[in-house]
């Protein structure tokens, strides 16, 4: 079994992350808790600034903070010094709590309220990814009340949709997010945002994808997006500084993934848009992604108790975990797959396959069909792989289930950074029938 980041195995046969014993952070925080080996993280971090360093390009690196969101997550990827792309202003005022440096904050979203802007604003955030002209028209009418400039980039879709190994170029791009880059939208987004005052428009953004494992979709949209900017210095004059080229890095939940090293898409991103650049005479602009995934997914490991066991003959054995669809919603959202390993037993052979199953009333409440691992009994510990991204950050309350406990591990250290919900903090929020609409009043 091909383990993660800084996971090793003990003499005991227990699985070791970030240099401290599963079996202890199980007892000391319960399960289901969700472990970050933080070293991974800091060094999928430093591989794609240094990989862009090596290319000799100006480039930012923003941790795409919906993969996971809390304040000491943010506060480890400043010390990284990532930037930070947020998604609402939930996700900004976690950020503001962490005191993340503001300026290098990105505030992406295709239905920002007049709130949420302003308090970007407030906040003089770096730069604000407008998404559609109800939103360049806000940011212009609260800049101008201000008197406050604010950067934005213009979100664009390129007609260009990746998906794990495969990408296609459609002719129009069916997606809720962004000015359409073929059929006018941008060219009128960017005619209508270079005229607004106290607004300074840095240049183009896209997401083109998620899992992606081929530097070539990446290239293409490169491609495309240049075309566009080109088009507006010839007409225009205008000359963007930032290229954002998005996240969707792929990572490897099975053996059937193959992730490519960080060192390959930014070499081949920047090949691309220096040699345009040059090609052109079109200043090199920075070029800036925003992994998410890639930076926290397998960092992140589940571990879980095991429950009870169904036999149904013939056909397959469920064992039960602590958790489900409540803490990793992702198998039942889009099938998602993940390989699991028993955390106290990992020299025993992985040898019977079993289903491993949620406690969410859901049939569809499955988090590992098939997986192979030894004969569980209830009370062993189970660890499911690669599981932090889109993970808590999507947790749920489902049958009134405490979210779990987070806990970072780095060289031999623990620390709680989330802690367990509580069966208080699930009706905190609550509040009782009042009289005059009680039954009969
Ligand atoms: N940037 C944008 C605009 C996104 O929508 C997403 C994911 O949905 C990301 C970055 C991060 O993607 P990933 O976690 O696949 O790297």
């Amino acid at each position: 079994m091909e383990l993660y980041g800084t996971q090793t195995v003990n003499g005991q046969g227990h699985l070791m992350i970030g240099g401290v014993d599963s079996v202890d952070l199980a007892h000391i925080y319960g399960t289901p808790v969700v472990v970050y080996d933080t070293a991974l993280i800091r060094e999928r971090a430093a591989g794609f600034q240094a990989a862009f360093r090596k290319m000799g390009v100006q480039a930012q690196v923003a941790y795409a903070s919906k993969a996971f969101s809390s304040v000491a997550i943010y506060q480890l990827a400043a010390e990284e010094g990532l930037s930070l792309d947020v998604v609402s202003g939930g996700e900004l005022f976690t950020a503001v709590q962490a005191d993340f440096p503001r300026e290098r904050i990105h505030f992406h979203g295709n239905n920002k309220s007049y709130m949420e802007l302003n308090f970007a604003f407030d906040e003089k955030i770096g730069c604000i990814v407008a998404d559609n002209f109800l939103e360049l028209g806000m940011i212009s009418e609260i800049a101008q009340s201000r008197k406050q400039t604010m950067k934005i980039l213009l979100r664009v879709t390129p007609g260009i949709e990746a998906h794990t190994h495969e990408f296609i170029t459609t002719g129009q791009e069916d997606s809720k997010f962004g000015f359409d880059l073929k059929n006018g939208q941008a060219d009128e987004a960017f005619r209508r945002a270079a005229d607004m005052p106290y607004v300074e428009v840095l240049g183009l953004h896209c997401h083109i994808g998620s899992q992606i494992f081929e530097t070539e979709a990446f290239t293409h949209a490169a491609h495309s997006l240049m075309e566009k900017m080109k088009a507006w210095r010839d007409e225009h004059g205008f000359v963007c500084s930032v290229l954002n080229l998005g996240g969707g890095f792929g990572i490897r939940y099975t053996d059937e993934d193959r992730p490519l090293e960080p060192m390959q898409y930014a070499e081949e991103m920047a090949e691309v848009v220096s040699g345009l650049s040059e090609e052109w005479g079109y200043p090199m602009p920075e070029i800036w992604i925003e992994p998410g995934r890639s930076l926290v997914g397998d960092a992140g490991t589940t571990l879980y108790t095991a429950g009870s066991e169904k036999q149904v003959p013939g056909i397959r054995t469920y064992i039960a975990v602590d958790g489900g669809m409540s803490d990793n919603i992702r198998p039942a959202l889009y099938d998602a797959k993940y390989t699991a390993a028993a955390a106290q037993q990992m020299h025993s052979p992985h040898d019977t396959r079993v289903t491993i199953a949620g406690k969410c009333c859901e049939s569809g409440d499955k988090l590992i069909t098939d997986a192979t691992l030894p004969r569980l009994q209830e009370g062993d510990l189970l660890a499911v792989f690669c599981t932090g991204a889109y993970t808590y950050s999507m947790a749920g309350n489902y049958n009134r289930l405490p979210r779990p406990a987070v806990v970072f591990a780095e060289e031999g250290h623990h620390q709680l950074v989330i802690r367990r919900e509580t069966y208080e903090d699930l009706t905190r929020l609550d509040l009782p029938l009042q009289q005059k609409v009680r039954k009969g009043q």
